[in-house]
């Protein structure tokens, strides 16, 4: 007979293991499946072993210009690639294990398999069709496997994957995506970034302060294109100084492979293209749900434009199915994958006074050098919903951490509306302007 559970969660990042342990925390039975490993990209691809190499980045451009900070330092600072990426994979691994031990310690079962939605209240769990990207460790210990389970509710937790535009198909030797881009075996000479969203824009400023010639190229009009246009255009600056290549209104038309470079036909907006030669080049044009063959058709489940449709408590059209996290749409980010965990598992269990997930109030920040954070609506989206009269942007020239911190000014951007402040700070120092003494509000959103 099926093992039977109240909640089943399928995928461990950041929604799944969290939505896991509350569910388990409010005393229901819980378990999760896993088909490559605890902690999901946000720990072993993502969020945590990026900022482990931004980090080797922030001490090797501190040590670089330990003269600002009346430090002599005698020989020449070098990175030990190899070493920097052993440290980054050190660390997701002890993300990894450390899920692991939450699930043990919260008595949530561990399923190693691949699920698949049979109908709502039953999965079956098989081997993995994925390819693994890196030999795993272990198979965590007591495991549950393959076979059919039952549960009252199902939270699909599955992620994404990172996106391909078709021609200049990743193929993890010229171009990469951030799976290898997050462990180069040496450093390339020279290394293009197609997009400037988050990843792409970290992980130039990673190679960059690493001595890599780097080149980024962006369709949109700006870098960083969810952030508001000044504080892009700010950061840019700062980029370019620290001899970024940057083309905006372009795009990587065509690839062609070399023995070890690719060439990339670059087309601009005003019509003229060019050719930019490099070691490697990372593809970094955003991500795709994995809503493929987990049995959303068969059950019915509502998807649009790619990422599962769910209202404010991830459910979804399909009673006792959810979805939490990068499967259920953006902001793509795991502290909202979290959040979204919290609030469907304490709307299951009935508790009172749950609100649904507004998404128009999560935070993001990119950690590049210099990092930039922003919540709410950029003032281009506040002014096409008529919402907004009048903004302000500040440099926080009175301020004195960052002057402390670096040689870098700070400037926010806060609205009219106080929907949205966005901050370019150094080493991630941002502060909310809500009360700034120079801006009147006009109109309530
Ligand atoms: C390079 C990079 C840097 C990032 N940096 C940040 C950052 O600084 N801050 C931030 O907030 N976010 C960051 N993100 C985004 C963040 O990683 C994601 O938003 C977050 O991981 C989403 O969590 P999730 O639980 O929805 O999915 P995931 O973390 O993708 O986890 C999904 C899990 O489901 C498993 N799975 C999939 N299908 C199945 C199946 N059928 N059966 C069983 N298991 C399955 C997968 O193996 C995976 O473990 C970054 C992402 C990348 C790629």
């Amino acid at each position: 007979m099926a093992q039977s559970y109240d909640v089943i969660v399928i995928g461990s990042g950041p929604g799944g293991y969290i939505a896991a342990i509350r569910a388990a925390q409010l005393g229901m039975k819980v378990a999760v499946v896993e088909r490559e490993h605890l902690a999901g990209i946000c720990s072993n691809w993502g969020c945590i072993p990026t900022k482990a190499l931004l980090r080797s980045a922030d001490v090797m451009h501190t040590a670089t210009h330990a003269k600002d900070y009346g430090l002599t330092l005698e020989g020449t600072i070098k990175p030990d690639v190899k070493a920097i990426v052993a440290r980054s994979r050190g660390i997701a691994a002890r993300m990894n294990n450390g899920v692991g031990f939450l699930f043990k310690k919260n008595k949530v079962d561990i399923i190693w398999g691949e699920a698949k939605i049979v109908k709502a209240g039953e999965i079956v769990v098989g081997k993995s069709t994925k390819p693994v990207v890196e030999p795993q460790g272990p198979v965590p210990k007591n495991t549950l496997g393959e076979g059919t389970y039952t549960a009252k509710h199902i939270i699909v937790a599955t992620g994404a994957r990172p996106r391909a535009l078709p021609g200049i198909e990743p193929d993890g030797k010229l171009i990469w995506t951030y799976f290898e881009a997050m462990k180069p075996e040496e450093l390339p000479k020279s290394l293009l970034v197609m997009g400037s969203g988050a990843i792409g824009i970290e992980f130039a400023s990673f190679y960059r302060t690493m001595g890599v010639d780097v080149t980024v190229v962006e369709i949109m009009s700006q870098v960083m294109p969810v952030e508001d246009a000044e504080i892009s255009a700010f950061a840019k600056k700062q980029f370019e100084k620290q001899g970024i290549k940057i083309h905006l209104e372009a795009k990587v038309a065509k690839v062609e492979k070399g023995a070890n470079s690719v060439t990339a036909t670059i087309e601009k907006k005003d019509g003229s293209s060019e050719k930019i030669t490099a070691d490697r080049m990372i593809s970094a044009v955003g991500v795709q749900a994995n809503i493929e063959n987990i049995g959303l058709e068969a059950a019915g489940v509502k998807t649009e434009r790619g990422f599962i449709v769910i209202d404010g408590y991830g459910k979804t059209n399909v009673p006792g199915i959810y979805a939490i996290g990068d499967v259920a749409g953006g902001p793509l980010l795991a502290h909202k994958a979290e959040h979204e965990a919290v609030v469907c598992v304490e709307k299951i269990a009935g508790l009172p006074n749950v609100h649904a997930t507004d998404k128009s109030k999560i935070p993001g920040c990119t950690y590049c050098n210099p990092q930039v954070a922003s919540v709410g609506l950029t003032e281009r989206k506040q002014r096409s919903r008529a919402a907004i009269s009048a903004s302000a942007a500040s440099p926080l020239l009175p301020m004195a951490r960052p002057w402390r911190l670096a040689k870098i000014r700070a400037w926010s951007r806060p609205s009219s509306t106080r929907r949205r402040v966005s901050c370019w700070a150094p080493h991630g120092w941002c502060r909310s302007h809500r009360t700034h003494p120079g801006l009147r509000r006009r109109h309530e959103p």
